[in-house]
Parts: C-alpha cells; structure tokens; sequence
C-alpha cells in the first residue's frame, strides 16, 4: 500500500475509533438545555417536562438555563456559540424562524448555525385577558379594542416571541396598533396579567390552561384550527371571525453546529423516547397541547419544519413591516 494511502486508512480508523468512543461515552456529564424565555413560562414548561424525562433515558441530568430576552434570540445566540460538543442544547419554538425576518442583524444565522434534533410539540395560543377585563366573548372583545386601541395594554415576550407573532397577527385581524408591552418571558407577564396592571395577552396554552381552568383569567378564543378538549366551550379564531390569526407553537431541540451526529442522534433517541412516555403524553394533554410524533422528533425532520416555516412567515412579516431593528 502506497504511503498516503496507509496514512488515509489510518486516519479514517482513527476517526471511526473516536467517533465509536464518543457515541459509546456520551454523555458522562450533565447537559445545559438552554430555554430562550422567563422561567415559569410555556416554553420553560415544556423545556423542564422533556428534560426530566430525556435526563433519565440519557443516565444524565439535563440541567434548564432559562437566558430570557430579545424575543428569544439571546438565547439562541448563547447556544449557536457554545461548544459544539453535545452538552449545550437549545429549546426554542416558532420564533426560531419568525426572528431570521424579524431581525436584520442577527448575531447568529438561524439555518446555519445549529444541527438538528428533533420537533417536540405543537401548541396552540390562547387569545386572554385580565379577569376584569370587560368584553365577555371575541366580537365584543374585537369591538371594544377597536374603540379603546391606544389605551389597552397587550403583554409579550419581545419581537420574536410567540407571544409577538401572535399578537401582530390580531392587531392585523381587528386593524388596530395596540401598546404592546415586552417581558422576558411570558411567565412574569402573566403574574402582571393576573395582577390586572395588563390587559390582554396572546399565549400558548402550556402557560393558560391552568389560569383558565381556575377562572383566574378571561379567555376569547384558541388559535388551533380545531377547539381544544380542555376547553370545548373555547371558538377557534375562525369560528370567532379572525380565521387570519390560525397558528400553532411548534417547539423543537437544536445543538450548536458541528455537534457529532453521533451526539444529535443520541439525543433524538431520548427525546422520541420521552415523547412516548405515558406521563408526558398526559400532562401535554393537560396544557391543551400533544406530543410530536416519533418520525418527527428527528433531525431531518425539524430542519424541513424551520426552512418551510422561515420561508412560511417570511412574506407575513415583510408586509406587517415590523422589525426588532
Ligand atoms: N413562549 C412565550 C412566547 O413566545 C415566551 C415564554 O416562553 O415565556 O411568547
């Protein structure tokens, strides 16, 4: 065998012998799972739901950093420049793809700078407001913030949040600018929604079902296509006339680019495995929401979801005109 080819085939046995050890090792430590929002927020809900459950397949502890801020998009950037190396994950949901529009100087290129994981959950929104707020159901609602525009207060969680996208898309509904007030999260703006120093707020489900529930706060309609089970009573938006504002919070787990497919893999078993667990499937189901199916909890499968969903929201914002810079 000549030289260069002795050392080729070296190299690659090498390569194959280190990517064996780390597929076999990994991971021997604890893992960071970075969620873009406030703690006590629905996308913390989610985040800690799957990482408890990931955590025992994976014989590690997935460990919640909650980097809330900018929609989202610190976060993101925090993880896009974090070793690639499979202790660093991301949960980000819709505004991973919203925010490659929204944001022109983004710090981070949100189809380069990740590998993929796999979708975790759709969930839908839920159209709130404070528990005094007047209007009793959505065509009152839509009248009453037509007349009262520039004094209603709508509570996100920045421009890039759900709670943002959610929000443009109502005020584009009921052709009213509403005030809009930006949280970390949407876990403090719902203590403020509950307070009553807010008025209204769009939201996914896996922060309102509960408040809902208990009658803490006022709700006008839900965002999925179809009425949920917890709330039978709830109109779709387009039972309730704004059939514009359909969208659902579709959430998936990244790793910073260059991370060994190896590790990505690894995590993908975990999450499909999570995602089947009686006890997910149930509590999702309490929160209005449902586990994504196995063949979508993979990497291939939330790659296609972010590019057809950044190309999807793409015309919407460029027509609203809005951006975070
Ligand atoms: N998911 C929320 C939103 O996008 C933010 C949060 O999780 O706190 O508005």
């Amino acid at each position: 065998m000549a030289l260069s080819l002795k050392i080729a085939a070296l190299a690659a046995a090498a390569a194959f012998a280190a990517s064996t050890a780390f597929a076999e090792g990994y991971p021997d430590r604890s893992i960071t799972m970075v969620v873009p929002f406030s703690a006590g927020g629905p996308t913390d809900t989610v985040g800690r739901l799957i990482a408890e459950k990931m955590s025992a397949d994976l014989g590690q502890q997935i460990i919640v950093e909650n980097v809330g801020g900018a929609g989202g998009t610190l976060g993101a950037g925090q993880v896009a420049a974090a070793e690639a190396d499979g202790y660093t994950i991301l949960l980000h949901h819709i505004g991973m793809a919203t925010s490659a529009t929204l944001y022109r100087s983004l710090a981070y290129k949100p189809l380069e700078a990740f590998e993929y994981v796999g979708l975790v959950t759709e969930v839908p929104m839920t159209l709130v407001a404070r528990k005094d707020f007047e209007p009793t159901d959505m065509a009152s609602m839509v009248a009453y913030v037509k007349e009262n525009a520039d004094t209603i207060t709508m509570a996100n969680a920045g421009i890039g949040a759900a709670s943002h996208l959610c929000g443009m898309l109502f005020m584009q509904a009921v052709e009213a600018p509403i005030v809009t007030v930006p949280y970390k999260g949407t876990g403090p703006a719902m203590t403020e929604l509950l307070g009553g120093q807010i008025d209204i707020m769009c939201d996914q489900s896996t922060n309102t079902a509960e408040q809902i529930k208990g009658g803490t706060i006022k709700a006008y309609a839900v965002t999925s296509p179809a009425r949920l089970d917890i709330f039978p009573d709830l109109p779709t938006v387009a039972e309730a006339g704004l059939p514009g504002m359909e969208v659902s919070i579709w959430h998936g787990i990244y790793t910073p680019k260059g991370t060994p497919a190896e590790a990505n893999d690894r995590l993908s078993a975990a999450l499909q495995k999570a995602l089947a667990d009686p006890e997910i499937v149930a509590k999702f189901a309490e929160l209005g929401t449902a586990p994504s199916a196995a063949a979508d909890a993979t990497p291939a499968a939330l790659k296609a979801k972010l590019e057809a969903e950044i190309a999807r929201w793409k015309p919407v914002i460029e027509t609203a005109g809005v951006y975070a810079d």
